[in-house]
């Protein structure tokens, strides 16, 4: 498999199982099925619609089809012939015919509801899995199983693990009629869909939809991708779509597209679905509410607004980007800025090159570079709390303190910032004669 450094060979074995036609395959490697698996289980989905017999590379997959479907075979394929087109991609494939008399099965997963080892049948049970492939279910000591083994990719790789949201992290979409007047400009500056390298803003008739990429979004998945094998995961509609504009290639996510029918828990994302360990995974997204289990994981980035319509959604009050025809900044906005601090707790975690990960969590490296955020700031909070409440259980407290900054309830000489509901408090007054910085709260 080519990983854009070497040429390294994986292994896999391959337990197959053929039941009145219906055929059971697995891809047992240490990690499968992330990510080196992914085309592969995409081709037997591809071969098992339509077993063509070809010399072509691509069709490895139904040679193992029908290598599977022989009962009585229990051989290893020849090296897949080298492609001109890929020189790269040596997959060495042995098959091993699976069977229950070498014990009792676990049955690690199923497809279709039939075990992957050893075939037999089995109820629904497990998670989910359907973004790699629509049949597949794996149990939960196999997902852990998974998740520990990972550990060593990722080791290797020198990489973790990124979950990105869509709509308003990424970009910005809005219904083609949902366009106010001041907006219609837009229609002439739009990119083509034929070659969407190079473009920000695309009109997809048949979605009735027009979708800006946030600035700076191009660099950002080039280098976030450097340091993390990255997931989409997004509530909205037909995130493929999207996806296409930001990674037409499908270099940054492969299938790694979690849409709001591959979760776990209704109008919820959690973790559940990705096969990496919780302590190897950032999330960055603008919605807090929607990871209630994954705060400790989460980056909230500002929400990117762009369409009137996106502001009207969230009661956002001032005009829209496009109808100032203007936009965020690409060296200082907000993927600018949250791109350094991946690069910050990636840093921090692969600090010793040679320290075991498995015990590290990123979680605990990412409130490390968040306490460097504020790190010398005395904040004072004027009328910003109901006055009966304790001002330091407010969350505007605690995300304070958290950022590195300390709290107060009066002024001195050693407050730095005043964050006022209004400009006319006793304590934003002192704050403007002293000239220190005042931010509305
Ligand atoms: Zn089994």
């Amino acid at each position: 498999m080519w990983d854009g450094n070497a040429l390294i060979y994986i292994e896999y074995k391959v337990h197959a199982y053929n039941r009145n036609g219906l055929c059971a395959v697995g891809f047992m490697d240490d990690h499968y099925p992330v990510p080196s698996a992914f085309p592969l289980l995409n081709q037997m989905s591809v071969a098992s619609d339509s077993p063509v017999h070809s010399s072509s590379s691509d069709d490895l997959a139904a040679a193992e089809l029908d290598s599977a479907s022989d009962a009585s075979s229990d051989s290893s394929l020849p090296s897949e012939e080298e492609d001109d087109t890929e020189a790269s991609n040596h997959e060495e494939v042995e098959i091993e015919e699976a069977s229950s008399s070498k014990g009792e099965c676990e049955h690690p997963g199923s497809f279709g509801n039939m075990c992957f080892v050893c075939g037999q049948k089995l109820e629904e049970t497990g998670v989910s899995f359907r973004y790699i492939h629509k049949e597949m279910r794996l149990n939960q000591d196999e997902i852990s199983r998974l998740r520990d083994s990972d550990m060593g990719f990722l080791q290797r790789q020198r990489k973790l693990y990124l979950v990105l949201d869509l709509d308003h992290t990424l970009l910005n979409s809005t219904i083609l009629r949902d366009l106010k007047p001041q907006e219609e400009y837009s229609n002439s500056h739009t990119h083509s869909l034929q070659d969407v390298s190079g473009g920000s803003l695309f009109k997809m008739e048949f979605m009735h939809m027009m979708t800006k990429l946030r600035p700076f979004v191009h660099s950002f998945l080039k280098e976030a991708s450097e340091m993390f094998v990255m997931y989409i995961y997004t509530m909205g509609d037909r995130p493929y779509a999207r996806q296409m504009l930001l990674d037409p290639k499908g270099e940054y996510f492969g299938d790694r597209i979690i849409s709001r029918d591959d979760g776990t828990v209704r109008h919820q994302k959690s973790l559940d679905v990705v096969l990496g360990q919780e302590s190897a995974v950032l999330i960055l997204d603008d919605t807090e509410n929607a990871w209630p289990n994954h705060k400790d994981n989460l980056i909230v980035i500002e929400r990117y607004h762009f369409f009137a319509s996106s502001c009207r959604q969230f009661d956002h009050k001032y005009k829209s980007l496009s109808e100032l025809k203007s936009d965020e900044s690409e060296p200082d906005g907000a993927l600018a800025t949250v791109l350094k601090v991946l690069k910050q707790a990636h840093a921090l975690f692969f600090e010793n090159v040679d320290e075991d990960i498995s015990d590290k969590d990123v979680r605990l490296m990412l409130k490390q570079v968040r306490k460097e955020i504020l790190k010398g700031c005395k904040v004072v909070f004027s009328r910003v709390f109901p006055t009966k409440a304790k001002p330091e259980d407010h969350p505007l407290w605690k995300m304070t303190e958290d950022l590195g900054a300390t709290c107060a309830t009066e002024v001195d000489a050693s407050v730095t910032h005043v964050v006022a509901m209004e400009m006319g408090t006793e304590k934003a007054r002192w704050a403007v004669s002293e000239r220190e910085e005042v931010c509305g709260a």
